[in-house]
């Protein structure tokens, strides 16, 4: 009893979050874990150097407000040190935006289907998250964005690559958007350094712009937690002013440093999951599955009729390959697999093409 009274006197908000679908633990070691789109290749040992020096100050408070991460970030993408913020990866950054826009009964504008984590934010928040859909569009709606019911949203989140489509919306349709509204646009560019182009141009010609960015995907430090947003001082200072002190660790900090002056030792890594997305694009094709064209380190496949994807992904789990299914938004019938390895990515079309045997 004394349990249940604390639980239903906790906010409304925190009581409808119940209610939405809860993580799943996480898998035994010996999966091939493609279904959150991490990149599977190890920190190079230039940067592992400087998560081990790092632990030398464990003993110590990290460096207050990120100031030399946020120099380097400032450097790396060349704007001034305010405009920037860092975070435990972009999704701190995203929650962050969430409490400093919008009051409980505002609301907010995402494509649909889009990242799922931003329903639990609106839901924190007591805001509305009004999902635009367009199917699948490789171009931006711009009208449905600026009229109907998403007129009143207090900002509008554009994931580009959009996850789980992995599509990849032209910078100057954004540009376009920016032009228009005088509304805020956070721009999500988690998985940007495996499309052809992104939109840090735009940062110092439109105030109305938030652009996100994450080491976990392109720099392989998911685990590290390091995210950076940027965007005009007023903005970023607004962030920062709610932000927890002390956000950081000093292994996310020395990493997040030591990957931004390592840059290039990535392009391989992203030549690997471009030509690997190609190859297991059509591989997946020739199996009877369709392919959204995916600019990210992922894919989204359509699986052949007779099955939904929920069947996929456990047919899959028993053969020890993990998928994402993410029923949402007209996707039953996909699933959703990240670009590992070449051997992690040979094991996954091997299990794949011995359950379409196995059904004819
Ligand atoms: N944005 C998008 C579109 C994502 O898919 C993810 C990760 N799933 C994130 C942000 C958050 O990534 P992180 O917190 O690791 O930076």
């Amino acid at each position: 009893a004394k349990l249940q009274n604390v639980l239903s006197s906790l906010s409304q908000a925190a009581r409808q979050l119940d209610a939405l679908p809860s993580g799943r633990p996480a898998p035994a070691a010996n999966y091939v874990k493609l279904n959150t789109n991490e990149n599977p290749f190890p920190l190079p040992t230039i940067v592992w150097q400087s998560a081990i020096a790092a632990l030398e100050r464990q003993y110590l408070y990290p460096e207050d407000d990120n100031i030399s991460l946020r120099e380097a970030a400032a450097n790396t993408y060349g704007v001034a040190i305010d405009h920037v913020i860092a975070g435990n990866g972009s999704s701190e950054l995203l929650g962050l935006i969430y409490r400093a826009f919008l009051a409980p009964g505002d609301s907010v504008a995402m494509l649909s289907p889009g990242f799922s984590f931003n329903r639990k934010l609106a839901m924190l928040q007591g805001a509305q998250l009004l999902e635009i859909g367009c199917n699948e569009a490789q171009s931006l709606p711009i009208e449905q964005l600026l009229v109907g019911p998403a007129k009143d949203a207090k900002f509008i989140l554009l994931a580009n690559p959009n996850n789980p489509t992995g599509t990849f919306i032209p910078i100057a349709d954004i540009e376009r958007l920016l032009a228009q509204s005088d509304r805020l646009v956070v721009l999500d560019e988690a998985y940007v350094d495996f499309a052809p182009d992104n939109g840090l141009r735009l940062l110092g010609r439109y105030p109305n712009l938030l652009l996100l960015r994450t080491l976990s995907k392109s720099y392989a430090a998911a685990g590290i937690r390091v995210g950076f947003g940027f965007g005009h001082p007023q903005l970023i200072g607004r962030l920062r002013n709610i932000q927890n002190v002390f956000n950081m660790n000093v292994i996310g900090h020395a990493v997040g440093i030591s990957i931004l002056a390592h840059r290039a030792v990535y392009e391989e890594n992203h030549m690997h999951v471009r030509h690997e997305r190609q190859r297991v694009a059509t591989a997946l094709s020739q199996l009877g599955f369709s392919l959204t064209p995916s600019h990210a380190n992922f894919l989204l496949a359509r699986v052949p009729a007779g099955h939904d994807g929920r069947w996929w992904q456990a047919a899959l789990e028993r053969q020890r390959v993990l998928v994402a299914f993410l029923p949402d938004n007209g996707l039953e019938n996909c699933i959703r697999v990240s670009i590992g390895t070449k051997a992690q990515m040979d094991a996954f079309l091997g299990a794949v093409s011995d359950i379409s045997d196995s059904l004819k």
